[in-house]
């Protein structure tokens, strides 16, 4: 469920009509609902009470520190995956203890950073990294949390290039070695192992594969307390999947996966933390472009957006499908038509969506892309030189803009000429 409804015909976030939006700040942009984001952390949160728990955000979905300030202000804590993530959790108020850092390439700077500002902990992906993380650690007389994230070889049944949790894939340790590197992890001074980590991919519509994941979970647990290892805290990570099309899908609700965790790993005693990003972002995000021309091509017509591959790239990089709506309601029993939806890239993957069945549209009309809060901004670019679009956020009957678009002399500042030319 989401807050982007039409009202009187006309599409809005909660009480703000897009066409307001669209006529202060210029298409194409990016809209957010506050209500939409609360209202998902709540279900997590919510899915997981009767547990020791923390909701930590993983802000790569969407990390504008405005979504961070109102997910943080309800209580979550933030998975970050790089230090600039880092620094914008810290920047939006989020207090360190409740940041968990993940992510296969940490730097020497970044976890010095980290444990300098404070961190819940570090989730290690690697030994060579743990052994940095420890060299850090006491080089600053600290004494860094971490959990290992291990890899337990299920198949997530997800688009391959956001599968995390086979063994052919990059992250984590192979669980099959966990024991050994844990036994490697207590006997590093500068480290203290406060828990198990696993994160096994993301857009999953199926309870099954974490299912499985978390019952190997349970089993090493079990194990590294019987080797002496103080396991207090279990992240499960992210992954769980959203409707991207109104009609046909439904992916398990955030309640039955608390109730699937619980049955799972309730009687170990553990501290749970979740790390959705998609689940929360993902609905609570539009993105609105403009048709600029109708082509007619042949045996297709062309909607020619203003919006493109570089402000969402989802559907060129994970053939992704997003809902397309008018953003004014389409007169009830109106015929539609097929239309190839694309931006003006010069790439031929700039294209959003073929022989897309829309009510007739014209230059001009406002046009909606829904589900897109979650790998939609944040994966932006600036190819062929467009300026990364804007982001507003809607909170009732108010909305502001929480990234302005940058100017093309912006831009072109940011180059520099040297000397010799
Ligand atoms: C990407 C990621 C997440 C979030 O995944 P979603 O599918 O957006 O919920 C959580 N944890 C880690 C370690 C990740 O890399």
């Amino acid at each position: 469920m989401d807050h982007f409804l039409y009202k009187d015909g006309a599409l809005h976030a909660e009480d703000v009509a897009i066409a307001d939006i669209a006529a202060a700040v210029g298409t194409p942009f990016y809209c957010y609902s506050t209500a939409t984001l609360l209202r998902h952390f709540t279900l997590f949160d919510e899915a997981l009470a009767g547990m020791d728990h923390l909701v930590c955000y993983a802000m790569k979905a969407a990390s504008n520190q405005a979504i961070l300030k109102t997910l943080a202000q309800a209580g979550a804590g933030m998975d970050v995956v790089s230090g600039g993530e880092y620094a914008r959790a810290i920047a939006a108020g989020v207090p360190g203890d409740k940041i968990v850092f993940s992510g296969v390439g940490k730097t020497h700077e970044e976890i010095r950073a980290a444990l300098t500002g404070g961190i819940r902990q570090f989730n290690v992906e690697s030994e060579p990294e743990m052994e940095v993380i420890n060299e850090v650690a006491l080089s600053l007389g600290t004494v860094a949390p971490i959990t290992v994230r291990v890899n337990p070889d299920v198949d997530a049944k997800t688009h391959a290039k956001i599968a995390t949790g086979k063994s052919e894939n990059k992250f984590g340790i192979p669980i099959a070695r966990a024991r050994e590197v844990y036994a490697r992890a207590a006997a590093l001074p500068g480290l203290r192992v406060v828990g198990i980590d696993v994160h096994i991919g993301s857009q999953l519509t199926d309870l099954e594969p974490f299912r499985l994941a978390y019952r190997k979970v349970a089993a090493l647990t079990e194990e590294l307390r019987a080797d002496g290892h103080d396991i207090i805290r279990l992240d499960l990570g992210g992954g769980l999947g959203i409707p991207y099309t109104r009609s046909n899908e439904a992916p398990p609700l955030p309640v039955e996966y608390g109730a699937m965790i619980k049955e799972e790993l309730g009687h170990l005693g553990c501290e749970i933390e979740i790390e959705p990003g998609r689940l929360i972002a993902g609905n609570a995000g539009i993105m609105v472009s403009k048709v600029i021309y109708v082509k007619s091509g042949e045996g297709r017509d062309f909607l020619i957006l203003d919006g493109a591959m570089n402000d969402l790239l989802r559907p060129a990089m994970y053939d992704a499908h997003h809902d397309i709506v008018s953003v004014v309601e389409p007169a009830p029993g109106v015929e539609q038509q097929p239309y190839d939806i694309v931006g003006p890239v010069c790439e031929t993957g700039d294209t959003f969506a073929k022989e897309r069945m829309m009510a007739p549209l014209s230059a001009g009309d406002l046009v909606a892309f829904r589900s897109a809060g979650a790998y939609g901004a944040v994966m932006a670019s600036e190819y062929n030189t467009r300026p990364l679009i804007p982001e507003v956020l809607v909170h009732g009957d108010q909305f502001a803009v929480i990234r302005q678009r940058p100017t093309f002399d912006e831009m072109l500042k940011r180059d520099t000429i040297p000397d010799w030319l």
